[in-house]
């Protein structure tokens, strides 16, 4: 008997694979079952340092090298880590359905990787870098740091090219989030604690607009009072039956 029901969802399906949008808002919960740890959750903690003490613009200026070597330590995970289920079935969704946005605070590009196409990535990525002098793009260092990692073109430090605390979104990004969300008939959050703003408060959007709104995380969040349902499993489990589901309803 499996925990989660997906009456509350079933009847929209086919508005979707009509062509009504729908978009999906991702956070570390999805990638949990591929082995990277989320933030909160139990394997978080990085030398006894809280991710938030180490992923800020304040601590890229007093500890380079401290920062750097968490980073280097989260891309190697992230370049030995696999799409799960759930990834997989966002995928095999957008392949069905005409309107899908993948919106994800995500920095271990696992969507692209699953297949997914339509992604816009709020909080960065962990797989290139940028220039703390001439904001020149290059793909993340492969080796160990130290050594700092530095721009070939203009010698200034390179930093991980992730949205830190305290910083803003690309407003082009979170322009088309915010409107995706806007316009959208239906909305999951799928493991996401719903306590970082602004990505938070895309569900929010999307409800006030009209959209329906639906959990899914194993955890009670501040989100579940907005929703029209909450799926109480994690996303390779609850995903994959999504997609079924689909697809037995493909005209
Ligand atoms: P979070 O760590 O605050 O919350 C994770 C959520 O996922 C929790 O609510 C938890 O209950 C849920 N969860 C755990 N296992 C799950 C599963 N199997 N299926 C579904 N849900 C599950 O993460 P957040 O809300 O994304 O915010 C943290 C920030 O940290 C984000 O901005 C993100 O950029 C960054 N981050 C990214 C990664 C990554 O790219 N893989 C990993 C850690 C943190
Ligand atoms: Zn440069």
């Amino acid at each position: 008997m499996s925990a989660f029901d997906l009456t509350p969802l079933l009847d929209l399906l086919p508005e979707l694979l009509a062509g009504r949008p729908l978009v999906v808002l991702t956070g570390a919960g999805v990638s949990a079952e591929s082995g990277l740890p989320t933030f909160r959750g139990p394997g978080g903690m990085w030398e006894g340092n809280r991710p938030e003490d180490l992923a800020s613009p304040e601590a890229f200026a007093r500890d380079p090298e401290t920062v750097w070597r968490f980073y280097a330590w989260r891309l190697e995970k992230v370049r030995a880590a696999r799409p799960n289920e759930g990834h997989l079935a966002l995928a095999r969704m957008e392949r069905l359905l005409p309107r899908m946005t993948v919106v994800t605070q995500n920095v271990d590009g696992l969507h692209a990787a699953a297949g997914s196409r339509n992604i816009l990535e709020l909080h960065g990525t962990l797989l290139t870098a940028r220039c703390t002098g001439c904001d020149r793009g290059v793909p993340a260092p492969e080796g160990p740091v130290p050594p700092l990692p530095r721009c070939a073109a203009c010698g200034a430090l390179l930093r991980p090219d992730v949205v830190w605390f305290g910083e803003a979104l690309s407003p082009v990004t979170w322009k088309a989030a915010a409107d995706a969300a806007e316009a959208c008939a239906v909305f999951f959050v799928v493991g996401t604690s719903s306590v970082v703003a602004p990505a938070s408060s895309l569900a929010l959007l999307a409800a006030r607009a009209g959209a329906y709104v639906f959990e899914i995380n194993p955890e009670e969040t501040p989100l579940a009072p907005l929703a029209a349902g909450v799926f109480r499993a994690g996303a390779a489990e609850v995903l994959p039956a999504i997609a079924a589901e689909l697809v037995r309803r493909i005209p």
